[in-house]
């Protein structure tokens, strides 16, 4: 069965890129009824924290992933924070250590970045120079006892093809000998990306691995771990990086780029679902997609090269559909903290009705609750126009025939605009201006429905002045 993974660093809030690979990952193990496994790769304790592992949680749970393995509900593998399997790591590298394929390094960092720009300059790829690599047993005894610290580096075979099929890239090919020797623990102790995130991914039975494309050149060093432990290699999937719509990475500079960003302004899952699925795979379908047609439309063959960009435009369109597939208590509820108090369910429900499709985001809501339940004090510039374009005579016209008990909103503007000699635009523009504040929005009648006659009759004695 196919099993996969989500491995995040609990470093910050959850990325948008990181919640696209979150979210394929789980559709790929849902198509294939496998399994979905959630790791925490806290290995590097000053940068992780537990606030934002337990935001994480959240911030999945919210976009609808659930997962079968995790630190929250344990499994057969467990534990799935890394800074609990030190006792297993220490396990494997022992193992490499036995095999002679691992040797401690004392190079210091502004060494090791003199080196590298050394490489940069003669026009090489940085990497590993291999200083440590042949230290003579004197030599290392005498940095140990000098109390230098020791990471530990992979002896790294020269001259090997490492090659593996990526489901997004097919076939790669690399030269072992372009790699150097990596660190695989570091001097505080803790074990590297490279090792750590190889190791549980196999312990852990993951049989793909899908992620960014940006780990595309940390794949064979992993391989060579695997290879090195007799442990199982998974499938690779790398996908593309989100960008931005201006093709640079997707970052803070673009806007929101935190799930919880967007979430804040009152997104919903189902239209972040609806977008990130599409930014790196294509959809047989171009309709919104509720779960389960997101399972049943996902397919690994149809991940692909092009460059994925998260586009605000995209966006707000899948929320626009998200919001139509609300029902009214949904909706209700959505919108509940934007509404004034002391409204009854039967006022909320209308209120919806009438509103729903001017409603992208909660905040648009409380715009309309405003004109609908409160006060009119805001007019557009436009509105203000179309009111002084239709003058006193109008208004004064308006007053005798709309907003009277027992007046049926349609009937009085008709009788309006014979008074006045208006129709069209020409008559609803300025009453709409008058009566919301605004020159566009919800349908007039059934908004109107809602008011009081009074508030109806002061809102033109307003305009009339
Ligand atoms: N912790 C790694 C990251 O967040 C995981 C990468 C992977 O999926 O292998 O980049």
């Amino acid at each position: 069965p196919l099993v996969t993974r989500f491995a995040p660093s609990p470093s910050g809030y959850l990325h948008l890129g990181n919640a696209r690979t979150a979210l394929l990952s789980f559709l790929a193990a849902r198509k294939a009824g496998g399994r979905f496994i959630l790791r925490v790769e806290d290995t590097d304790e000053v940068r992780s924290s537990e606030e934002h592992m337990l935001a994480l949680f959240a911030d999945l749970k919210w976009l609808g992933l659930n997962w079968d393995e995790g630190p929250d509900i344990g499994g057969p593998h467990a534990s799935y924070r890394q800074q609990e399997r030190g006792a297993i790591y220490q396990r494997y590298l022992s193992q490499l250590d036995a095999a002679g394929l691992t040797y401690q390094c004392f190079c210091t960092p502004a060494e090791l970045n003199i080196s590298r720009k050394r490489q940069l300059a003669a026009g090489q790829p940085p990497r590993y120079a291999g200083t440590c690599r042949n230290l003579t047993t004197e030599e290392r005894a005498d940095r140990l006892v000098r109390g230098l610290p020791a990471a530990l580096r992979f002896r790294v075979p020269e001259g090997q093809i490492v090659s593996f099929v990526d489901v997004v890239h097919g076939e790669q090919r690399f030269n072992s000998s372009d790699i150097g020797d990596f660190i695989i623990r570091r001097t505080d102790g803790s074990t590297a990306f490279f090792f750590s995130n190889a190791v549980d991914d196999a312990l852990m039975g993951v049989t793909l691995v899908l992620r960014g494309d940006d780990h595309m050149t940390n794949t064979p060093r992993q391989i060579l771990i695997l290879q090195a432990l007799s442990l199982r290699i998974p499938q690779y999937a790398h996908v593309a990086l989100l960008l931005g719509m201006d093709g640079a990475p997707l970052s803070k500079r673009h806007g929101d780029t935190s799930l919880r960003d967007l979430r804040e302004r009152g997104y919903l899952p189902g239209a972040l679902r609806n977008h990130l699925v599409r930014l790196g795979h294509s959809c047989v379908s171009d309709g919104w997609l509720d779960d389960a047609g997101l399972i049943a439309d996902f397919d690994l063959n149809r991940l692909g090269r092009a460059a994925a960009k998260f586009d605000d435009a995209q966006l707000r369109h899948w929320q626009k559909e998200t919001v139509a597939h609300l029902s009214t208590d949904e909706f209700v509820q959505w919108i509940a903290a934007e509404l004034p108090a002391g409204l009854d369910p039967q006022q909320q429900v209308q209120f919806v009705n009438v509103v729903r499709a001017n409603i992208e985001l909660p905040s648009d809501a409380r715009v309309w609750a405003k004109v609908v339940f409160g006060k009119l004090d805001e007019f557009e510039p436009t509105a203000l126009a179309a009111i002084r374009e239709a003058g006193e005579g109008f208004f004064t016209e308006a007053l005798k025939v709309i907003g009277h008990p027992g007046s049926e909103f349609k009937q009085a503007a008709k009788a309006l605009g014979q008074a006045a000699g208006k129709k069209g635009p020409a008559l609803f523009m300025p009453l709409r201006a008058a009566l919301t504040g605004f020159t566009h929005g919800p349908e007039l009648a059934p908004m109107l429905a809602l008011l009081p006659f009074a508030e109806v009759q002061a809102r033109l004695e307003h305009a009339r002045r």
